[in-house]
Order: structure tokens, then C-alpha cells, then sequence
């Protein structure tokens, strides 16, 4: 019995198998990550291309029959298991990533990816159909979302194909696509941290103008929080600009209040929304309030 919790849905098409392989153009040199390799669809195919296999796979019984599946083969030798949550595991250095994703680790696969101290080059996903379009929409799609700005940054996202669920077994409750994404190198000089702060507060709702984002109690405490530890981290030296000299520096609440004016007024996005943001817009802002000492990690 098929355990649906793991999103064990087997690729049945070898059509479709083979496409995915094909579209990660893996080297003979290449070390290949495959994520969830359950029955081996997709491993026997990624085995006879890389130097070598690793399949993280968390169900045992599926780990022993991939490896059944491989016994006495030529192959054999170039296939390791790795048994436990990939999500928890410490990822070993791979060249490519390939993956029929269990749906349920879709976004934590993706930033576990991005984040690797070397990313892969490439890696080619199954994703639900959804969640592969918000990786891939653009400011002013409907499905554009923190989850696509933040990607774009770090990586190039293209469609390779539409998956109907009928290819499954059993088949899914929804569509699939199969994306590639190809990590930017040299990387953006960027904190991950910061950047993702930013993208935080402003797509708390995707259609409020930034300045009303920016008037939320909570994240006006967490900026102050992290100007404070700004400021004394700067041996008690305030960053005198955005707010007028006859505001007391002490009188943090307003400070910040000031600052975040300041900069929203300067960067003309008070009545941008995020929704229609571009990289470009983000970054600026980003850049703006770092000017005024204000911190998002
Ligand atoms: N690659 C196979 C195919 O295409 O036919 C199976 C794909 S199936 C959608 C997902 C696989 O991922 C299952 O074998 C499941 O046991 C495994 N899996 C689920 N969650 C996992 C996790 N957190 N870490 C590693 N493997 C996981």
C-alpha cells in the first residue's frame, strides 16, 4: 500500500522520465542528487549518464527496492543511497539535482538548494502545477509571490513541461510541471537574510501599498529591534539620517517611524505595490533603508 503521506506518486511514462534526464544534460562527470527516487524510474536513467548517484530517499522499503533494482548491474557501483529526510539531511556536493518532488517539501527542497555553500549548476523538478507557476511569474502575474521574487534573485526558472496527472500511479489530485532552475554564477552579492526580510514585510499582502506594509506594529518593533542592535553594534553611533535633527535619538518608535518615510519618500515606492515590484524596485528600497542604518535580519 502506496503511503500518501510521502507523496509517493510513481512516474509511470518512460517518456516523460527520459525527457526529465535528458533536460538536465548531465556530464559524464557529473555527481547527480535525486530527491525521492522511490521505485528508481528516474535513477536507472540518471545512472547510466553521471560518475555518480546520489538518491536520498526516506521511505526504507523504497530504498530497497531501488537498490534490488540496480543489483548486479553495471550501474551498480555508481549508485549510493542516502535513507532519511532529505529536508533534515546535510546535502552532500552535487552537480545536478533531479527530482520527482514529494509535494510537501516543494518550497523547503528549493531554499535548501539555493542555500547549499555550492549549489548545484542545474536542477530539473516536478513540481505541483501551481507552485511550478508562482516559481516562474513575473511582477504583475497573478500568481507573482515572495516565493517568485525571492528565487529570481538566485537563480534562472524556466518551464520545460506540463505533466497531466493521468502519467502518475496512483495519480495525483492536481497537474504537474517539471521546471529547471539554473543557479546564478557568480551569485548575487547579496545577504540571503536581509533580502528575504525585505520580500517578508512587503508581501505580507501582495496588493497593499508598500507604505501600509511598512505601518504594521509588529514589523515597525522588529526594525527597531534590529536598529538597536544596529546602533550598538556601531559602539552607540546613530545613523543620523532620515529623521530630523529635534527628534530625539533615543526616542526609537520615532526614529524609525522618520527613517522609514524618509526612505520610502526618496525611493518614490510609498504607493508601489508589491505585486507589481520588480527586482530592480526590491533591491533599491533594500538599498535605501540600508543607507539609514535599518536592517530585515
Ligand atoms: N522518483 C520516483 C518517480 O518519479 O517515480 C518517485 C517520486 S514520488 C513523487 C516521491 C518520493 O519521495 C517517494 O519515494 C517518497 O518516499 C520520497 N520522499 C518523500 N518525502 C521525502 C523526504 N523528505 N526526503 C526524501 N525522500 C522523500
Amino acid at each position: 500500500k502506496m503511503n500518501t503521506d510521502l507523496g509517493q506518486h510513481i512516474l509511470k511514462n518512460p517518456k516523460i522520465a527520459e525527457a526529465i534526464v535528458d533536460k538536465a544534460e548531465i556530464k559524464p562527470s557529473d555527481v547527480v542528487l535525486e530527491v525521492g527516487p522511490g521505485t528508481g524510474n528516474l535513477t536507472v536513467r540518471i545512472l547510466e549518464k553521471a560518475r555518480k548517484t546520489i538518491a536520498a530517499e526516506m521511505d526504507p522499503r523504497m530504498a530497497a527496492e531501488l537498490t534490488k533494482r540496480v543489483q548486479g548491474k553495471p550501474t551498480e557501483r555508481k549508485l549510493e543511497v542516502m535513507l532519511g529526510d532529505v529536508i533534515k539531511a546535510d546535502l552532500p556536493y552535487h552537480d545536478i539535482c533531479i527530482s520527482n518532488t514529494p509535494y510537501q517539501i516543494s518550497s523547503p527542497l528549493v531554499f535548501k538548494l539555493l542555500n547549499m555553500p555550492k549549489p548545484p549548476r542545474v536542477s530539473v523538478l516536478m513540481f505541483q502545477r501551481e507552485f511550478a507557476l508562482r516559481l516562474l511569474a513575473k511582477p504583475g502575474d497573478p500568481l507573482y509571490c515572495r516565493l517568485s521574487a525571492n528565487v529570481q534573485m538566485w537563480a534562472n526558472v524556466t518551464h520545460v513541461m506540463k505533466v497531466g496527472r493521468g502519467n502518475f500511479r496512483p495519480p495525483p489530485n492536481v497537474e504537474s510541471s517539471v521546471v529547471k532552475i539554473e543557479i546564478k554564477n557568480p551569485r548575487p552579492q547579496l545577504d540571503y537574510n536581509e533580502w528575504d526580510g525585505l520580500l517578508r514585510v512587503c508581501f505580507v499582502r501582495k496588493n497593499r501599498t508598500i507604505a501600509a506594509e511598512f505601518k504594521s506594529t509588529s514589523i515597525l518593533n522588529i526594525l527597531e529591534q534590529n536598529y538597536k542592535s544596529f546602533v550598538s553594534q556601531n559602539n552607540g553611533e546613530h545613523n543620523k539620517e532620515g529623521y530630523p535633527s529635534d527628534v530625539s535619538d533615543d526616542d526609537y518608535p520615532n526614529v524609525i517611524k522618520h527613517k522609514i518615510n524618509y526612505v520610502l519618500t526618496e525611493t518614490e515606492m510609498a504607493q508601489m505595490r508589491s505585486q507589481k515590484c520588480d527586482q530592480l524596485d526590491f533591491l533599491r528600497l533594500l538599498y535605501a533603508f540600508h543607507q539609514v542604518g535599518i536592517h530585515f535580519a
